[in-house]
């Protein structure tokens, strides 16, 4: 886990359909992973004949998928099932914050029911308690997935749980020790996606560098072949998909060089999502943080092997015990790692973490100067870094149009991402359609020169569609 989560915990997705008599409305909150859970409870829901309500009003009964990270998450989780409450009256809790019954329950007590994360079975009972399900048996063959991404990117859960025991985070004590899905499942899923015009696959788990090791890499059969549940052997099949393929979540362990060769090699997206959290020594062992040391030493060698590797970290500034000197130790990693993008947070408690016993907390007006030290310094590498792309061309994937009512040919804006930015965390390419104006879908691949660019976005022009032809037999309605 790490504090990216915090940033997207405001991410509501509410969800449509109207169309049946029994309408379950469903509110999710918190990071992809989170949501991909949503996605489950959302097929079930589906498959068993119920509508999706779009709207508080014609649903019979909410379920609101909640956040329970840090304080602020649990806050909105807590307001967002009051608000469901407050308009429907009918309310099924689950997610990360449902671990937790005693705190939903206080504030809520009328909730119908709470379970914990990824308690798909827990929601469905609950529900057909509340609205039995439709008989009709051909309600209960439909046989797609419900996904809240747009088609063209899914993120793929690789593992759940976490068997670290980071001192700020109650992760493992919310969603249990780490379970890992057998690597053909994995790959069985990202083939179905792919095949059906998923074009990019964002693989995520509390810490995907471990993925495999709670059911000791156990081979799995997909396609005829054995596979070894162990991240550098799925990614290697990943890769064959021809299709974007992007890590989160990893921590730097040795065999991490060996997923390097592979973006080397054009396999996977020369991207990592690691986050460091800290750079003091003193700091990353009081956080009990996993694979820390020689932070620099692997990343100057990652670089060696994959020059064009982009990095993204996050770091926690403000935790309890932070001299000026640890803080300073941690500028000075970030002015020489020269990472990509950087998120930087301010240290909060968390209910029932153990860093909450460590003394020495850092005042606030101190943590927020930190921060914002970090930033205007991060600031300046991440401008310098985009600005090396001027007049580079780069391949993007178009995430949505960007036209205003005057643009006479819809499509002519786009914003889009290259291969270095991620969803919903990273920058984005506001791209010109130019000649291919009119031409361009959402989901597209396509070839942008780069004309300008500030800290955070790149600025471009299209200049050819790219023809994708992924390594999978291609569903045909969508192909
Ligand atoms: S214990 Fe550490 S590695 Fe595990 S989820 Fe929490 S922050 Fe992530």
């Amino acid at each position: 886990m790490n504090l990216e989560s915090t940033q997207i915990a405001s991410t509501q997705t509410k969800v449509l359909d109207s169309s049946q008599t029994k309408k379950v409305g469903f509110v999710s909150l918190g990071c992809p992973k989170a949501l991909v859970d949503s996605e489950r409870i959302l097929t079930q829901i589906r498959a068993e004949g119920y509508a999706v309500s779009a709207t508080y009003e014609d649903a019979d009964v909410v379920v609101v998928n909640t956040c329970g990270f840090i304080t602020p998450a649990i806050e909105e989780s807590l307001s967002a099932i009051g608000e469901a409450l407050e308009q429907t009256g009918k309310v099924i809790v689950t997610g990360c914050l449902g671990e937790r019954p005693e705190t939903i329950q206080a504030r809520h007590p009328n909730v119908l029911s709470v379970t914990g994360a990824g308690d798909v079975a827990g929601v469905m009972s609950a529900l057909h308690k509340e609205i039995p399900p439709d008989e009709n048996p051909f309600t209960q063959l439909l046989p797609t997935g419900v996904k809240l991404t747009p088609k063209h990117y899914a993120y793929v859960k690789i593992a759940e749980g976490c068997n670290h025991t980071c001192s700020f985070c109650i992760i493992p004590k919310l969603r249990g020790l780490q379970v890992s899905r057998d690597a053909a499942e994995v790959l069985y899923e990202a083939y179905r996606l792919v095949s059906s015009g998923t074009k990019e696959l964002l693989i995520i788990s509390q810490d995907s560098s471990a993925y495999g090791v709670d059911i000791r890499h156990r081979e799995s059969e997909y396609q005829g072949q054995r596979i070894v549940a162990h991240l550098v052997d799925l990614c290697t099949q990943l890769g064959e998909l021809g299709a974007w393929v992007r890590l989160h979540y990893v921590y730097p362990y040795p065999h991490i060089e060996n997923i390097v060769k592979l973006m080397a090699q054009g396999k996977i997206l020369p991207y990592l999502d690691v986050p460091l959290q800290h750079a003091s020594p003193k700091i990353l062992k009081a956080m009990r943080r996993p694979g820390a040391g020689k932070q620099l030493e692997t990343i100057l060698r990652w670089r060696e092997i994959c020059p064009e590797i982009v990095l993204r970290s996050t770091f926690i500034v403000g935790f309890p015990g932070e001299t000026e000197e640890d803080f300073e130790l941690l500028l000075e990693f970030i002015r020489q790692a020269r990472l990509d993008r950087v998120g930087c947070f301010t240290y909060s408690e968390v209910d029932g973490a153990d860093a909450n016993k460590l003394g020495d907390h850092v005042p606030e007006n101190i943590k927020l100067e930190r921060q914002a030290k970090l930033m205007a310094v991060q600031q300046a590498i991440s401008l310098e870094k985009n600005q090396a792309k001027i007049g580079k061309t780069l391949e993007c994937i178009i995430d949505e149009y960007n036209d205003d009512e005057d643009d006479e040919i819809l499509g002519s804006k786009l914003i889009g991402r290259s291969q270095g930015d991620a969803p919903g965390i990273d920058g984005t390419v506001m791209i010109a359609a130019g000649a291919l104006a009119g031409q361009i879908k959402i989901g597209d691949l396509v070839k942008v020169i780069i004309e300008d660019a500030d800290e955070y976005d790149l600025f471009g022009e299209a200049v050819s569609l790219v023809d994708w032809q992924p390594n999978v037999i291609r569903m045909p309605s969508l192909a």
